[in-house]
């Protein structure tokens, strides 16, 4: 039995076996080969196994997102059955006597080359499809035996030297017991997506850690204390479970809060919302009872995928959220890409600073057409249900004005062409740099709300990297300045006629709870989990008695 102990970022139990992150190699090499058959049998073997995977997607995403976003994986067994596409795959195992995952790399480039060439959007778009497939096939090929792996639906904890957000997105949370990483800050998005995806996570657990441990060893990992026990004797084992078990005792108790008013002792109500990275996470958000959605991080839907987003696949999605929560309003945040967050489809480059450099607003303003293509599909998705649309990294009136000469842009198109679109759209930015908080009672009457990103806004107020874990200690979150940039926006918001809400992870701190409501914070959005916690806390508070 050995002990680590890193970050817990997800308050939560798991007992299990350990799997080591696998990290993809996109590289594919050129072989040359002299037996052409057998590559061929190659290719067909991993296009067997590529469908029998898109089938069990499809299945998956039926249930999880329903038909119309499910689609796109029939599409996808189609194209890997396209004649033109397999004859070019095969031309180029026989013309040049290569390896079949060179062949399926190059026909990949050249598809996804013909197809970005077109004229029509949706021809565009099938790019980013034969790439998807591409890859998935040369997956199949470069790893033979993982079927096996794959159909063993055992949950595992997963163990990596550091998860990139995208990549943590990506994991099948039906196979994810927890997930441990040597390395992180906690408050990275790595982090962040844990808790929305109520997944025990521990973080930082060091070198030694990854050092000695294997796939297949058992593991208890305590994301509460941060603790991680390796092979554990059976007096530790029981110990974990019993704990396990009160734990799911405790979030079960709080279920009974489900229904009931987010009402103080003396009457004063507030709004709970939740944080949602995916549609996927819908389930959670109705399970837990939240009034809506506070934040929508739409930039997920662009790093779950190899290539832009369309305004149709973007609609879709939207379209799905807004309907799915039936009236309850809806925040979707604007394209918030950039800092730890990197696709490598924009092509962003190196940068010193990354948290202070091109990110979020500052590449929807200077690339309107991604902007513009996210707010079609947003205001078109508005006549569906209660959306409202959020701008990230606001920093200046200016800026502010040019989002909004956009957006009436957009709606100038859309009611040319006779698109529908909710005309009540509610527009907000977000609090997330002392600046907009500083000049928050000049931002204030052009919005209808604010919603404080105290992630960031804490991050650019202490001048500490919150991807840094060596500086956590520094990064004080209840720090006096932070918390009189929120009072401060929170008066600016009101005396102008606009609501505030906090939608960074400060929000489902409830030692602060009291505080926010003292200041008259309209809404806390939090992960999914922590909504009838708060719910909770707000219950038993008395702002009547003076502090
Ligand atoms: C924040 O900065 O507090 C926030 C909610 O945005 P993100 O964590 O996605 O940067
Ligand atoms: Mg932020």
């Amino acid at each position: 039995m050995i002990k680590f102990c890193g970050k817990g970022v997800y308050g939560a139990v798991a007992i299990g076996k350990i799997s080591m992150f696998q990290r993809k190699d996109v590289s594919v090499k050129r072989l040359k080969i002299t037996d052409t058959e057998t590559e061929k049998r190659r290719l067909e073997a991993a296009k067997t196994e590529a469908v029998e995977q898109l089938q069990s997607i499809y299945e998956k995403a039926l249930k999880e997102v329903g038909e119309t976003n499910a689609q796109i994986f029939e599409i996808h067994m189609m194209m890997l059955d396209d004649a033109d596409y397999n004859e070019a795959v095969i031309g180029i195992i026989d013309s040049q006597q290569v390896n079949a995952e060179y062949a399926v790399a190059v026909t990949a480039d050249n598809f996804a080359e013909m197809f970005a060439a077109m004229d029509d959007s949706y021809m565009q778009a099938r790019a980013a499809d034969v790439r998807d497939i591409s890859n998935r096939l040369i997956d199949c090929l470069s790893r033979p035996g993982t079927e096996a792996e794959r159909s063993c639906n055992e949950k595992v904890i997963i163990c990596a030297d550091d998860l990139a957000p995208s990549e943590t997105v990506s994991l099948d949370k039906d196979s994810v017991l927890a997930f441990v990483t040597a390395h992180g800050s906690s408050n990275s998005h790595t982090a962040i997506l844990a808790r929305n995806m109520n997944i025990p996570a521990v973080i930082g657990a060091g070198d030694e850690f990854l050092s000695q441990i294997k796939d297949g060893d058992i593991a208890i990992v305590d994301g509460f204390t941060g603790e991680i026990i390796v092979n554990p004797d059976e007096e530790t084992l029981k110990k974990a479970e019993k704990k396990q078990i009160a734990d799911l005792e405790k979030k079960a108790l709080l279920q009974k809060l489900k229904g009931k008013e987010n009402i103080t002792l003396d009457g004063t109500k507030i709004n709970i919302y939740a944080n949602i990275g995916s549609v996927d996470n819908i389930g959670a958000v109705l399970m837990n009872d939240a009034g809506g959605i506070g934040l929508f991080r739409s930039e997920f839907l662009y790093l779950e995928s190899n290539d832009y987003p369309t305004e149709d696949q973007q609609f879709a999605a939207y379209k799905r959220v807004a309907q799915s929560m039936g009236g309850k309003k809806v925040i979707i945040r604007t394209l918030d890409i950039g800092a730890d967050k990197q696709v490598d489809y924009f092509g962003l480059g190196k940068e010193e600073n990354p948290a202070l450099g091109f990110r979020a607003i500052r590449i929807c303003l200077t690339r309107p057409e991604i902007f513009k293509t996210q707010l079609r599909a947003l205001y078109r998705a508005s006549a569906f249900g209660n959306l409202a649309i959020m701008f990230p990294m606001i920093t200046s009136v200016a800026e502010l004005k040019e989002i909004l000469s956009v957006c009436d842009e957009v709606k100038r198109e859309l009611e040319a062409n006779n698109i529908e679109y909710s005309k009540d759209t509610e527009l907000g930015i977000m609090i997330e740099t002392p600046a907009a908080a500083i000049i928050s009672d000049k931002l204030a009457p052009m919005v209808d709300f604010f919603s404080v990103g105290t992630n960031d806004l804490t991050q650019y107020t202490l001048a500490c990297d919150r991807q840094n874990p060596n500086i956590e200690r520094f990064c004080d979150t209840h720090h006096e300045a932070v918390l009189r940039l929120i009072e401060m926006s929170a008066e600016n918001a009101h005396k102008n006629g606009a609501w505030i809400g906090i939608c960074g992870e400060l929000a489902a701190d409830t030692t602060l709870t009291e505080t926010f409501l003292r200041m008259g914070i309209d809404e806390l959005s939090v992960s999914p989990s922590y909504v009838l916690k708060v719910r909770d806390v707000v219950r038993n508070i008395d702002l009547s008695k003076s502090v």
